[in-house]
Order: C-alpha cells, then sequence, then structure tokens
C-alpha cells in the first residue's frame, strides 16, 4: 500500500449551504454526517438543509437574477473561466476530498475528475458568448428577430458518483445562460461541491450561485416542487428522475433530465485481428468503468462478444479488468476504490446472489457477502446469463458486468435495445460500413468506436429512452435547455 493522502476538509465552519454570498446553517441546526466508504469512518458533518434554506435560496437568487441576466454573457463566461483556473490551481486538494467522500480512487478518476471539471467551466467560460439568435428578411419596413432568454433561476440536483464534474456542469450551463442557481449535491458526496464554493466564494455576485446541503426527499424534492424555480436540472436514477418530471410538470417548469443506463459494448471479430487483441481488451475494460466501481452512468455494462472470438478475447479482458488493485480511494497505488456506501453494497451484492443462483458463472470476481473493511468489491465478470435476466436489464451500480456471445449482427441490434436505457454504447469494430450500421441503428445519445472514455465539453451528451431528456456538456445544449426563444417582430415606420 502506498502512503495514504489525506484530505483537507472544507472549514468545518463553513461546511453548511451557502445562500446570497455567504454560510449558511439549517436553522433547526440538524447535521448529516458525511463518510468515507473506503474506510467506512466518519469524515464531518454538514448542514440538512430543508425546504426552509431551499426557500432563501430561491429568494438570494430571484433577487439576484435580473443583473446577472444583463451583464454581458463575455463578462459571465469571464467569471466561469475564473473559476475553472482556480480549480485546476487547486484540483489536487478538492480531488482528495472528492476520493474520501466518494470513494473513486484518486490516481484512476478523482485527480482526472477535478481537472476535467475545471475544463467544463473554461469551456462554458470560453463559449458563453455564443448566444446567438436569428433574423428573417421579411422584406422592407418589417424586421423580425429572435433573442436567447434564461428561464430565470435554475434548481439542479446531483448524485454522488461524480459531484464535482456534474456540479461543474450545472452551473456553467446556468450561470453561462443568465440563469441563476439554487444547487444541491447528494447527501453521500456534498464536500468537493463545499471545496468549489470555498474557491468561488466572493467570485459571483451574491445570490448567483447558491447550494443547499440535504436530503433528497427534503431538500431535492423542495428544489423539485418550489413555485420559484423555472427550471429543474436533474441528473440521478430514472426512478428519481420520473418523480422530478410529475412534480416540475405541474407548474410546467422546464425540465432535464440526465438519468440511468445500461449500456451495451459491442465486440466483432475484426477489433482484434492484426494484433489488436491487447489494446481492444483494454478499450473493452475501460468501457465498463471498473475504476469506477461500475457506478457510473455510462457503464458499458453489458459486454456482447461475437462468438468466434469469444475464447480470445475474454480471458484477456478478465485479466485487464482483475489486474485492477483495489482499496482506498487516496492510496495513489489503488485504481479502484469503494462503492458509496452499505446500502448500495447490499443490493449490488443481493443482484449478484441472484444472478448465482440462477446458476450464473464467474468468470473473475465475487461480491463477498461479509462486507469488506472498506466497500470494495472486486471486479466481477458473470457469464451464462440471459439478456432478460434482472442482472442483464437493471442497472446494478457497481463493479459486476454480465457479457453474453452473440451470432450476427441483427441479433446483437435487438439485445442491445432490448432495454428500457438508451444512454450509451460502445463499439468494437473497424469495419465502417458496420460501424455506419450500427451506430444508425443502436439507441443511444452516446455511441464510443473502439474506445471506452469520458465526455468531452463541446460534445453533446445525453441519454433516450429513460435515459432522460436533454442534453448537456455543449452550448448548443446549454441553449436549448437553459433559455428560452423570444421573437421580436417590429414593423419599421418609414421615415423618409
Ligand atoms: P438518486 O436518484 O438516488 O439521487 C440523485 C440526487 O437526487 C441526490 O442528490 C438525491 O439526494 C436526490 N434525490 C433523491 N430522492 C429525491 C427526491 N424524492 N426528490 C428530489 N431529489 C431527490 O441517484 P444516485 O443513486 O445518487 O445516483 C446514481 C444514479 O445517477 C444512477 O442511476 C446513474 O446512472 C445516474 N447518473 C446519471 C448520469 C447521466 O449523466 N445520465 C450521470 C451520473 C449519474
Amino acid at each position: 500500500m502506498g502512503t495514504l493522502l489525506e484530505p483537507k476538509l472544507p472549514d468545518a465552519g463553513l461546511a453548511g449551504s451557502y445562500i446570497n454570498g455567504a454560510w449558511h446553517w439549517p436553522a433547526d441546526g440538524r447535521t448529516i454526517t458525511i463518510e468515507n466508504p473506503s474506510r467506512r469512518a466518519p469524515i464531518c458533518d454538514v448542514g440538512r438543509g430543508t425546504s426552509a434554506e431551499v426557500d432563501l435560496a430561491v429568494q438570494a437568487a430571484r433577487a439576484a437574477q435580473p443583473a446577472w441576466r444583463s451583464l454581458a454573457a463575455a463578462e459571465r463566461g469571464k467569471l466561469l473561466t475564473e473559476l475553472g483556473r482556480r480549480l485546476e490551481e487547486n484540483a489536487e486538494e478538492v480531488a482528495r476530498v472528492l476520493a474520501a467522500e466518494s470513494g473513486n480512487a484518486i490516481k484512476t478518476q478523482s485527480r482526472g475528475e477535478a481537472m476535467g471539471a475545471a475544463g467544463v467551466l473554461k469551456y462554458y467560460g470560453g463559449v458563453a458568448v455564443e448566444q446567438k439568435g436569428e433574423t428573417l428578411p421579411l422584406g422592407p419596413g418589417l424586421l423580425s428577430y429572435s433573442t436567447r432568454e434564461p428561464h430565470g433561476v435554475v434548481g439542479s440536483i446531483i448524485p454522488w458518483n461524480s459531484p464535482l464534474q456534474l456540479g461543474c456542469v450545472k452551473i456553467s450551463m446556468a450561470l453561462s445562460t443568465g440563469n441563476c442557481l439554487v444547487l444541491k449535491p447528494a447527501e453521500d458526496a456534498p464536500l468537493a461541491i463545499l471545496k468549489l464554493v470555498e474557491l468561488a466564494d466572493g467570485l459571483f455576485p451574491p445570490g448567483v450561485f447558491n447550494v443547499v446541503t440535504g436530503l433528497g426527499e427534503e431538500a431535492g424534492a423542495a428544489i423539485a416542487n418550489h413555485p420559484g424555480i423555472d427550471k429543474v436540472s436533474f441528473t440521478g436514477s430514472s426512478e428519481v428522475g420520473k418523480l422530478i418530471g410529475h412534480a416540475a410538470a405541474d407548474r410546467i417548469a422546464k425540465l432535464t433530465l440526465e438519468l440511468g443506463g445500461k449500456s451495451p459494448t459491442i465486440v466483432f471479430p475484426d477489433a482484434i485481428a492484426n494484433g489488436r487483441l491487447d489494446s481492444a481488451a483494454q478499450q473493452v475494460a475501460n468501457a465498463m468503468r471498473f475504476a469506477r466501481q461500475g457506478q457510473s452512468c455510462t457503464a458499458g455494462s453489458r459486454l456482447f462478444v461475437h462468438k468466434d472470438i469469444w475464447d480470445a478475447l475474454m480471458p484477456t479482458v478478465a485479466e485487464k479488468s482483475a489486474a485492477l488493485k483495489v482499496g482506498d480511494a487516496l492510496d495513489p497505488d489503488v485504481d479502484m476504490g469503494a462503492v458509496v456506501n452499505s446500502e448500495r453494497y447490499g443490493e449490488i451484492r443481493a443482484y449478484v446472489a441472484e444472478a448465482q443462483a440462477e446458476g450464473a458463472t464467474f468468470l473473475i470476481g465475487e461480491v463477498p457477502e461479509e462486507e469488506p473493511a472498506g466497500f470494495t468489491p472486486n471486479p466481477t465478470i458473470i457469464t451464462g446469463v440471459d439478456n432478460d435476466w434482472r442482472i442483464a436489464r437493471e442497472e446494478v451500480f457497481g463493479p459486476v458486468m454480465v457479457a453474453i456471445p452473440f451470432e450476427d449482427e441483427a441479433e446483437v441490434i435487438e439485445m442491445a435495445n432490448d432495454t428500457h436505457y438508451g444512454l450509451a454504447a460502445f463499439l468494437f469494430t473497424h469495419d465502417i460500413s458496420r460501424i455506419t450500421r450500427l451506430t444508425r441503428a443502436i439507441d443511444a445519445g452516446w455511441i464510443q468506436v473502439n474506445q471506452g472514455g469520458g465526455q468531452i465539453p463541446g460534445m453533446s451528451y445525453g441519454g433516450t429512452k429513460q435515459s432522460g431528456m436533454g442534453s448537456e456538456y455543449s452550448i448548443e445544449g446549454a441553449l436549448e435547455a437553459y433559455t428560452y426563444r423570444k421573437c421580436v417582430t417590429i414593423n419599421i415606420e418609414d421615415g423618409a
């Protein structure tokens, strides 16, 4: 084991909500204890904000919004760029906090997330000026044009699996377009966001960027239902996404949902031809997101391998996946950390136990019945599974992948699309005609070919089917989701 890195926590006295440019403890003094899942030990307490804090934050955001929207987009962009710069400068410190609370290894995940989040802020900072409207030539005497207008106050709710990245996406999209924001981080992992707030303190005018820490059914539900929130932007499970959608529909609040997935990874024989076995197997293993304990919405968690290469590919994929060093997320040598809490560990274990009872075979891994010292299951690949088993259909959100052989293209397209989800897909083939056919046929918002990388600022990202609505990571996504088009038609008087 390497020497464990230690996080420098947000100042404990400051670790409540951040409202109207100041730290705020809930009036009733209630707190939530944040735990380190790698060590199963408490880290610190944060305020348990409720509808009272959400209400204060919404009032502050509403008061700040007229001035914020009137600021030139380029000026708003400059502030986002500056926040990105500050985050980059403090990335190591923020990454340690992130690793401690989320269980995502500092080496493979949390450092990259901190830098990626800074990149998102800088991207939106740069493109904030690109908020163009339309004009139509209507002949002399008439001028018609449209502008992009912010919705007003955005309420964003995010999960714990990549909180900093997702938080920075929400901040960037809302603020660059002239909206003010009330952000609720997940109760398991709000600390990296609070570190970000420390970095942002004093940067934006008070009320523009507010954070309320609290539970989903309290602070989260208060955001979803608040009449002063014009747009709700939610990232999390499809189950909670449906509740949020109902609440937003009641007042026609605008809505973006980034939800769960059960993404297919499909490997054709030519992918491993010409000496590519090793590199293809590595990319397949990356696509499965074992290094994030499988706790990634885009995890390629259903691996479909052509029957002709099953025997050649599977041992190498298994070897690469099993080679990940599992342990404390703050150990600089560890590749794969801990799943976020005991409840999640139990859920993962239950899926595996059910598959085992149905007769599945374990190619690698196990999820021990006894919870380990940290919630650190090993990478697990299960075979002998049908595509209609629960473990192949539902989002396990742990390092548990199913591998299923296929015979031909038509069969694998049918299996890949036989799901309620449509978030991501990974194709492994070098046949351009096949790539074109499959990228057209597969229901997914994001398809990667011969690689298993992360989201790219500038490229739209979002799911179809029950994986969500709307898209993020691009200025086009921000404009569609965080503004409305206002059309103006002017009858120009003849000045002659
Ligand atoms: P979750 O839905 O349980 O929680 C997400 C957030 O919603 C948390 O902040 C939580 O406090 C809040 N919440 C919970 N109940 C609520 C309620 N009744 N009203 C309002 N808010 C409520 O999700 P999770 O388990 O924390 O995160 C994992 C899920 O997120 C997975 O399904 C994963 O696929 C999904 N996810 C999707 C994306 C994407 O971009 N599509 C990215 C990351 C994670």
